[in-house]
């Protein structure tokens, strides 16, 4: 499997799933954008790393629930990369509470940062790839937009919201070879699940078959799979990497 003379484009891949997305598919021999929205400093460090290994990579700081910031991000990835071959729809935030407690602002937030981001980068970039008939796209949903969750309504909701979008749109694109994909992570261990306390993470624990958390790398290894020659016969698909926790 390899992936070299491609450019992918990775949102929110400062750190977490989608920084060891960034570093697999740089080991594969792909050039990297790297897209951050406050973490400058740990965008430039992956960044680094990707160039130690004898790829490009990029940094590009943009709010991706901002359409003007998300449009520009794709022309630079191209001006700067030559191509754009892959996109990683990765960014995502948690605002959680329960529903009676929810604020309008933590709905919107939430909802604009991980479901309206997609359909920006995914409208933005798809143009170029329908033109260059080939590309990938892959988006990173939850298993909880299938399962739901005590607290996290709007979360289920952006990450069920990606799952139909990227249905549709894998059945728009696939005349024009773009292959369009979801991961539907389980538990994995990042900033994001860190927040949990230690009786929410022993709980969560105990209903993963596998009986072990996940890491970023177990996500990034699909993604790299997703992104590569080998699955070109693959789209549409949710495929989930929660050590059996959703079977
Ligand atoms: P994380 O460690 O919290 O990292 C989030 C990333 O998203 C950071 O790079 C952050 O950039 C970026 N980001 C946030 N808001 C952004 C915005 N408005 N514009 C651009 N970038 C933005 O999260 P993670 O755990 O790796 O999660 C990555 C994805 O996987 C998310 O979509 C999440 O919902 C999904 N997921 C995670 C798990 C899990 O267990 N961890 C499970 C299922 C699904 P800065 O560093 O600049 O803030």
């Amino acid at each position: 499997m390899n992936l070299i003379g491609k450019v992918a484009l990775i949102t929110g891949a400062s750190r977490g799933i989608g920084r060891a997305c960034a570093l697999k598919l740089a080991k594969l021999g792909a050039d990297i954008a790297i897209n951050c929205s406050k973490n400058k400093a740990l965008a430039e460090e992956a960044a680094n790393e990707i160039k130690n290994i004898g790829r490009k990579a990029i940094v590009i700081q943009a709010d991706v629930s901002k359409q003007k910031e998300v449009e520009l991000m794709v022309e630079t990835t191209i001006k700067q990369l030559g191509s754009l071959d892959i996109l990683i729809n990765n960014a995502g935030i948690t605002r959680d509470s329960l529903l009676l407690r929810m604020k309008e602002d933590d709905w919107i937030k939430v909802l604009e940062t991980n479901l309206n981001s997609v359909f920006f980068t995914t409208k933005a970039a798809s143009k170029y790839m329908i033109r260059k008939r080939q590309g990938r796209i892959i988006n990173i949903s939850s298993i909880i937009g299938i399962a739901g969750n005590i607290g996290q309504a709007n979360y289920a909701a952006s990450k069920a919201g990606i799952i139909g979008f990227s249905k549709s749109v894998a059945k728009e694109l696939a005349s024009r070879n773009v292959l369009v994909n979801v991961i539907a992570p389980g538990f994995i261990e990042t900033d994001m699940t860190n927040a949990l306390n230690k009786q929410q993470k022993e709980i969560i624990l105990s209903s993963i078959p596998l009986k072990r958390y996940g890491k970023p790398e177990d996500v990034a290894n699909l993604a790299a799979f997703l992104s590569s020659e080998e699955s070109s016969y693959l789209t549409g698909q949710v495929i989930f990497v929660d050590g059996g926790m959703n079977m």
